[in-house]
C-alpha cells in the first residue's frame, strides 16, 4: 500500500517537472517519515528511496540505529542548540536552519568533529507568527554572517508555506522564495552559489515544483495521515 502510494507521488512529481519543462532528476523527493516506525521506512526504502525527513533528532538516531547506512537523513525540524552534536553525525543536511545562533553551533560542533554540513536556510516566507524561519528581508544579513563560519555551507533555502486546501494559493510564496535565492545570489561576493529550494509538501508539491523546488518533502502522501500520541 504505500509503495502504491509512493509510485502516485512520484507520477505526480515527473507530471509537474514535465509541465514546467524541467527534468525530473533536478527533483529530489524526500520522505518525511516523522512520527512513522522503521518497517514503514523499510518499504519505501525498498522501492530505492533513500532521502528521508525527520523533524525530530531522537528520531533520526533511533531509525539510523536500525536502518541501513546509506540512507540520507534530512532534519526539517526545528533544532535545539543542544541537540546540535548528535544530529550532526546523522544528517546529511540540515533544512531548518532558523537563527544565526544556532548556525554559530553548528560551525562549531562541525570543527571539532572535523567535518563539513550542509546547511539550508528556512525562510518564513508567508510572515507567519506561528512558523520559524528568517523574514525575507533579514536573509541577507544571516547569509553574511553564517558563510563566515567556518565548516558550514548554505546550500539554499527551504520553507514551509501556509497550510492550505487550495495549492494554488501558495504559488506566490514558492515564487518569492526562488526569487530571494536568485538575489541573494546576485548580491554574494563569496564563492557560493546557492542552489537548493526546499518546499513543497504533501499539499503543495506539484505547484512548488512548477516554481522551482528541487526538493520536496512529503509525508502524507506517501505514508498516510498521522497520528501523535
Ligand atoms: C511534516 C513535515 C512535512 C511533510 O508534511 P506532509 O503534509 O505530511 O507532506 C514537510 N516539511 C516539514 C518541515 C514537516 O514538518
Amino acid at each position: 500500500m504505500l509503495k502504491d502510494n509512493l509510485s502516485k507521488v512520484q507520477k505526480r512529481i515527473q507530471e509537474a517537472a514535465s509541465r514546467a519543462g524541467r527534468d525530473v532528476s533536478e527533483i529530489t523527493l524526500v520522505a518525511v517519515s516523522k512520527t512513522r516506525p522503521a518497517e514503514d521506512v523499510s518499504q519505501i526504502y525498498e522501492c530505492n528511496i533513500r532521502d528521508f525527513g525527520e523533524n525530530k533528532v531522537q528520531e533520526i538516531l533511533q531509525k539510523s540505529a536500525v536502518l541501513a547506512e546509506d540512507i540520507n537523513w534530512h532534519m526539517i525540524g526545528h533544532l535545539q542548540r543542544n541537540k546540535v552534536r548528535d544530529v550532526l553525525k546523522k544528517a546529511m543536511l540540515i533544512h531548518s536552519v532558523d537563527s544565526v545562533r544556532l548556525a554559530e553551533k553548528i560551525s562549531e560542533e562541525a570543527v571539532k568533529s572535523g567535518i563539513n554540513v550542509d546547511i539550508l536556510l528556512e525562510i518564513n516566507i508567508a510572515k507567519e507568527e506561528s512558523k520559524f524561519g528568517f523574514l525575507a528581508e533579514q536573509a541577507e544579513e544571516a547569509l553574511c554572517e553564517i558563510e563566515k563560519l567556518p565548516n558550514i555551507k548554505v546550500l539554499g533555502l527551504m520553507t514551509s508555506a501556509p497550510f492550505t486546501t487550495d495549492p494554488e494559493s501558495n504559488r506566490v510564496y514558492f515564487r518569492a522564495l526562488k526569487q530571494l535565492l536568485i538575489d541573494l545570489n546576485a548580491k554574494n561576493t563569496h564563492n557560493t552559489t546557492m542552489s537548493y529550494l526546499s518546499m513543497g509538501m504533501t499539499g503543495d508539491f506539484e505547484v512548488a515544483i512548477e516554481e522551482g523546488a528541487t526538493h520536496v518533502r512529503v509525508g502524507t502522501a506517501i505514508f498516510g495521515e498521522r497520528e501523535y500520541n
